[in-house]
């Protein structure tokens, strides 16, 4: 079936690919599964109803075997138009809640830059 990971990303064209190979020279994976909202960082953050984000989240982990989630911010995101230590606040504190229900997995926060690089903000080991 192949090695997963589960990305959780903005739903700006510009953050796609990098992250994507960005993943994929660093952790041994096969698919990416990729979850999308405007602002991501910022929904899964402040919102309270994610019940959509989670089932797909449950699909990629229970049925795609996935073993490892991927948090993403970016700069200059439209959906999302705060500042870069406010994302960062909402990435650490969107992984976290995600831990609360994947415990057992690997969950990373990624930050994506002007210069469109990725940063680890912080990962939390399975
Ligand atoms: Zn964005």
């Amino acid at each position: 079936m192949g090695v997963r990971a589960t990305c959780l990303n903005c739903m700006d064209g510009r953050v796609q690919l990098p992250v994507l190979h960005w993943i994929k020279e660093n952790y041994r994976v096969d698919f990416v599964d990729v979850i999308t909202e405007a602002g991501m960082d910022g929904v899964l953050s402040n919102q309270d109803n994610i019940t959509e984000i989670l089932r797909s989240i449950a699909i990629s982990v229970d049925v795609n075997k996935s073993t490892r989630l991927f948090v993403v911010g970016h700069y200059d995101c439209r959906g999302n138009s705060v500042e870069e230590s406010v994302h960062r606040q909402q990435i650490r504190h969107a992984v976290s809640r995600l831990k609360g229900y994947w415990s057992g997995h690997e969950i990373v926060g990624l930050w994506v830059n002007k210069s469109w690089a990725v940063e680890v903000v912080l990962q939390e080991l399975a």
